[in-house]
């Protein structure tokens, strides 16, 4: 089924069928023609999906190289990004060449910042493979990577010119990282759609058992939410805001556990009912949107709070993030379910006791074994 991003000359298609990786040739071909391409994608995708994504550009006389780098958000530095720049300029890829990410949200973060710079930019098409990948961050342009300093902090918007999202790739995925997803398509309901919420909420379990019909419904409900937002507001210069609720608390929760405990849709689930606290404290929300919140996650089996994480440092995290506008720190904070606000005053006070809440309450990350 497509799916259209409808941004004018920059516009374009996303496909959300399953078998979709092993058609992705003709797709490319047919939107970009017989362009050479670059393959980014990291190790342990390359190893499971590569040889079909080749064969499928293969067959539809499309050149094909594959670029690869070790998996996690830790690869997802200015220092992984330089490499592939060289590698790119060593293949004598040209302007009109194409970089094609196959991968999760790491790979399509990375892939996407090097076609964005490299000879000032070139094509680039999302392949995502992991279900975060699928239902958010395929979508919508943003790229980028880590600084030490904190989460995407170098980065360009650089739309894809098409996105493949192939349900049935999904099934290679741990649990660990359906789970993830899990909480980005959860994320879209509480902030827009209790209409939508329903729907995830019906299919959490025929997910998490990789129910490929379950999860494109998911998958094409999130992305015609995200679709939908970015058309109206590209560059984030108001409403597409709204899209980072739990992200404040996401970001510094990532950083302060040295992007090793926390996968990035796990952050955000515990970001979410950090943004529920903090809600509740200033009186914006009841406590029945944490209450469904938790629940949620609960059947999901994504964490709830961040025990132990020190509360100074995830308040000096935060001091990073880019989310900060004239010296404010900026919270997407709900006031119902399906409604946010975002909130550029909030006391330093409500946000360290929200904290308090957050990394004192059980509920914490699943042990590192958990995939
Ligand atoms: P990831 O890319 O690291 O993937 C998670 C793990 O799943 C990796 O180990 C990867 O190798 C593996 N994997 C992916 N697909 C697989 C498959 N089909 N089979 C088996 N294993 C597979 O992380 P992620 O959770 O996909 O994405 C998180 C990243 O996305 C973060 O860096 C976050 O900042 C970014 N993000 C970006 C946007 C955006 O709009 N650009 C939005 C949300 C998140």
């Amino acid at each position: 089924m497509n799916l259209r991003v409808d941004l004018g000359d920059r516009g374009y298609d996303i496909l959300t069928e399953p078998g979709g990786l092993s058609r992705a040739g003709s797709a490319v071909l047919q939107r970009l023609g017989a362009v050479p391409t670059a393959c980014i994608a990291d190790e342990r995708v390359a190893a499971l999906h590569w040889p079909c994504l080749r064969d499928a550009l293969h067959r539809a006389g499309v050149a094909a190289h594959l670029l690869k780098f070790p998996p996690g958000e830790r690869s997802k530095t200015l220092g992984t990004a330089r490499r592939l720049l060289s590698e790119l300029a060593a293949l004598r890829l040209p302007r009109d060449g194409v970089v094609v990410s196959l991968g999760g949200g790491v790979a399509g973060d990375l892939a996407g910042f090097v076609a964005a710079v490299y000879q000032r930019g070139i094509g680039f098409v999302q392949i995502p493979t992991s279900l975060l990948a699928q239902v958010d961050a395929s979508v919508g342009g943003k790229t980028g990577v880590n600084l030490p300093e904190g989460k995407n902090l170098v980065g360009a918007f650089h739309q894809p010119r098409l996105v493949v999202c192939d349900p049935l790739v999904l099934r290679t995925c741990g649990t660990r990282d359906i789970r993830c997803g899990l909480a980005e398509a959860l994320k879209h309901g509480f902030i827009l759609s209790e209409a939508y919420l329903f729907v995830v909420e019906q299919r959490l379990r025929a997910s998490l058992a990789r129910d490929p019909a379950a999860m494109a419904e998911v998958v094409r409900g999130s992305c015609a939410i995200k679709a939908d937002i970015v058309r109206r507001d590209e560059r984030e210069q108001g409403l597409r805001a709204i899209l980072n609720l739990g992200h404040t608390f996401a970001h510094a929760v990532e950083k302060v556990a040295g992007y090793r405990g926390y996968r990035h849709g796990e952050a955000v689930a515990v970001g979410m009912v950090g943004a529920c606290h903090l809600a509740e404290r200033m009186g914006l929300c009841s406590a029945t949107v944490r209450e469904r919140l938790v629940t949620d996650l609960g059947v999901a089996g994504l964490p709830v709070a961040a025990p132990g994480l020190p509360v100074d440092q995830l308040v000096e995290a935060m001091g990073h993030d880019k989310k900060i506008l004239g010296g404010h720190l900026r919270f997407v904070l709900p006031r119902k379910v399906g409604r946010v606000e975002i909130v550029d005053d909030v006391a330093r006070r409500d946000l360290v006791e929200a904290l308090k809440l957050l990394t004192e309450g059980p509920g914490g990350r699943p042990g590192p074994r958990r995939r």
